[in-house]
């Protein structure tokens, strides 16, 4: 489970983030492209768009189901 104390800066506000445990694997930028972008300098991924309907919902949920390092969370 994603630590909402490790939430990082570049998140963009509101319930989704991801936190200090991204291992920068691409999985969610793969399966929702429009809701995670890559922190290029520092490797690893970030959400830099809320979702805004149920079918961007499901999206980064899947996302979160299949983070490998469970750094992907909600508040
Ligand atoms: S799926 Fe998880 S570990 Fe992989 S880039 Fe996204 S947040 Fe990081």
């Amino acid at each position: 489970m994603a630590d909402p104390r490790l939430r990082l800066r570049d998140n963009a506000p509101g319930r989704f983030f991801v936190d200090s445990e991204c291992t920068d694997c691409d999985t969610c930028r793969c399966l929702a492209p429009g809701l995670f972008a890559r922190n290029d300098e520092a490797g690893y991924s970030y959400v830099v768009r809320q979702p805004v309907d149920d079918d961007e919902a499901d999206e980064l949920y899947e996302a979160m189901d299949r983070c490998p390092a469970d750094a992907i969370g909600e508040m």
